[in-house]
């Protein structure tokens, strides 16, 4: 890692755990998926939702008429075993899939716990960089708290089977999936995963609902992102599952563009004026955090200015 990368790593970890004590006070609390919330969100596609947990993302499961794909896992093999118990009060259906969106530990490492038959699909890029970042992630996130370190202590990393570049089909018998990786974003590996008859799009960490987009390394692109919200967009989906928060349509592409764009332009303005990043970030901010009050993590404007300062 060069030392820029690290120094944003290491903010983005501190900033973390500042947040979560902030907002929440209850760094005492395991980031757990609730059992016994799992929503019907079409005749066969379910999300346990995150409850508005931090750290703690909306799973997937949609069951077609030989098999099952999972997206995500929840952050560690005792998550994923509540998934699992999630899935098997809904369909006993084997599992053949597990679609996970990006490395991140809440989202695919859990991956352990499913069984024999579950073929594991991420883009090449992801399958790159969990190999290259993993155990960095699993050693920082075990920093926050005693009870995160729990969750984690017994995390292997699975090697994905099958890694595609950008577009692969998976037939679950009666529902075709399609699974998609445009370029480097909210990490250089995020997937999506969409049902084109039901016009459904999983959107990982990109698409999050009441939250500031979450930009954590500095090998994340805003203007990546930015791109990759148009292609997402192009699919034309209705329904919309984010990462974090609630089931919503396509209008939730929409805000984030727009806040992305309304932020680029801004940062392009004083990059132009020559005022370095952190007279815009200091001004930008304030401004952008007021404009959308009823966002949460207003702590990642700065992180998405820093990425388009240095894009731009
Ligand atoms: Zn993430």
């Amino acid at each position: 890692m060069n030392t820029l990368k690290e120094q944003s790593f290491r903010n983005y970890f501190i900033s973390l755990i500042l947040s979560l004590v902030i907002s929440h006070s209850a760094l005492a609390d395991a980031p757990m998926i609730k059992a016994g919330t799992t929503q019907q969100v079409t005749d066969n596609v379910y999300v346990i939702p995150d409850n508005r947990v931090s750290l703690v993302p909306n799973i997937g499961f949609i069951v077609g008429d030989e098999s099952i794909m999972v997206v995500d896992t929840g952050m560690g093999p005792k998550n994923a075993e509540i998934v699992l118990e999630e899935v098997r009060k809904i369909s006993d259906k084997p599992i053949n899939y597990l679609a996970i969106t990006h490395f991140h530990p809440e989202h695919g490492m859990g991956a352990q716990s499913f069984p024999e038959e579950t073929k594991i699909i991420v883009p090449m890029a992801q399958k790159q960089e969990l190999a290259k970042k993993g155990q960095g992630y699993i050693e920082f996130f075990s920093g926050m708290s005693p009870e995160i370190a729990g969750l984690l202590s017994d995390v292997k990393l699975v090697a994905p089977d099958i890694a595609f570049e950008n577009k692969m089909e998976v037939d679950l018998g009666g529902q075709i999936v399609e699974l998609y990786h445009f370029q480097t974003a909210h990490t250089q590996g995020d997937m999506f995963v969409y049902l084109p008859d039901q016009q459904l799009l999983f959107g990982g960490d990109i698409i999050i609902e009441r939250f500031f987009p979450i930009m954590p390394d500095a090998d994340s692109s805003a203007l990546g992102w930015i791109e990759t919200l148009k292609k997402l967009k192009a699919l034309n989906p209705l329904i919309v599952i984010p990462g974090h928060g609630d089931v919503s349509d396509a209008s939730l592409i929409d805000q984030i563009s727009i806040y992305l764009a309304a932020l680029k332009v801004q940062v392009e303005r004083y990059k132009k004026n020559g005022a370095n990043v952190e007279q815009a970030t200091a001004e930008l901010v304030p401004q952008f955090q007021r404009s959308y009050s009823h966002w949460d993590e207003a702590m990642w404007i700065k992180f998405a200015i820093e990425r388009f300062y240095s894009e731009l």
